[in-house]
């Protein structure tokens, strides 16, 4: 089994809204991503998705917890610091909304190569535009929109810019959150092949972010349940997909489309009651209560604890 490259342990992570008001978005995460491979973060809206790719990155602090890149605790500012170089370059992130995470007034030669310029890479082509080019080829784009403005591109062909500015930098971790969500269908399917393609060519570990199951399907070794700040189910994809255990994963899971409608037909969908409850006032115990069917008294006095059953983690009192 490959190292760990990523360790999250205990994060939590709340925003303060005025003087009392917090809003808990993360809360007691812990996960680990290996070397080379591929987590699947799922969940609705509010769930912590975003936030926790926001922590891996440094770009919120986290309030408590731990999170270990190659074994350096990134939240650590002396150990940030001191190994600021590695831990900016090898960590890339693609952002969902390619429209503002480009910016508008640069040319994508130099939208590809400012990660290298600011880090001070030579790049490895001769000069940032040979690299800038390479890139772009890589990504299935032609040499031609090395000089266009995002403007002049499509969704689709800003993502993949995106995509060639994050390899520029030759990443370990890639942190995908929501890449496809703003795309036609069409297009989605086109770019989560080419990522798909990109990690099995260079082997770089992805932390991908989706809000539905059938999105993370293909490309995950692994599949995290995210639901309302928690982390409620983690496994083997396939696995996972074969026999879901946590209420929530199996509800998730029968809303995926089938392509097959005899298949389709006979399976039976789990219809959850309510909204998501507001992170900013939780329910108590398991914070998946108010809409499970198998709730109880249990269920809302205690916050099942997270078991692992056959390399399956999972945090419900009806499991195991
Ligand atoms: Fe449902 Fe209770 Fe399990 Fe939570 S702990 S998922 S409420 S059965």
């Amino acid at each position: 089994m490959a190292e760990p490259l990523l360790e999250v342990r205990g994060l939590t992570h709340a925003f303060p809204l005025g003087r009392r008001a917090v809003l808990r978005a993360v809360d007691h995460v812990s996960f680990t991503l290996r070397r080379g491979e591929v987590l699947g973060l799922v969940g609705e809206s509010g769930s912590g998705k975003s936030t926790i790719a926001r922590c891996v990155m440094n770009l919120l602090r986290p309030q408590s917890g731990q999170i270990l890149y190659r074994g350096i605790d990134i939240c650590d500012r002396r150990a940030f610091r001191a190994n600021r170089r590695t831990l900016q370059a090898e960590r890339q992130i693609i952002f969902q909304d390619s429209g503002s995470s480009l910016n508008g007034r640069m040319r994508m030669c130099d939208i590809i190569a400012e990660p290298m310029r600011i880090q001070h890479v030579r790049p490895p082509r001769g000069s940032y535009r040979a690299e800038a080019e390479f890139q772009m080829r890589y990504v299935g784009l032609d040499a031609g929109y090395l000089d266009k403005y995002p403007g002049e591109l499509s969704g689709g062909q800003r993502q993949r810019v995106a995509i060639a500015r994050a390899l520029s930098m030759e990443p370990e971790l890639l942190v995908a959150d929501e890449p496809v969500a703003s795309l036609d269908v069409s297009i989605q399917a086109q770019i989560i092949n080419l990522l798909k393609n990109i990690q099995k060519e260079l082997g770089i570990a992805y932390l991908f972010i989706a809000h539905d199951l059938s999105m993370v399907k293909h490309i995950s070794d692994r599949i995290g349940v995210m639901y309302l700040g928690h982390l409620v189910e983690e496994g083997d994809s396939k696995e996972l997909y074969a026999n879901p255990m946590h209420p929530y994963t199996k509800a998730l899971l029968s809303a995926v489309p089938i392509p097959d409608p005899l298949v389709g037909k006979s399976r039976k969908r789990i219809m959850l009651e309510g909204e998501l409850p507001s992170p900013i006032n939780p329910p108590s115990g398991c914070p998946f209560r108010t809409r499970c069917p198998y709730a109880n008294e249990k269920c809302a006095n205690e916050m099942p604890k997270m078991k692992e059953i056959n390399g399956r983690k999972v945090a419900c009192h009806m499991v195991g």
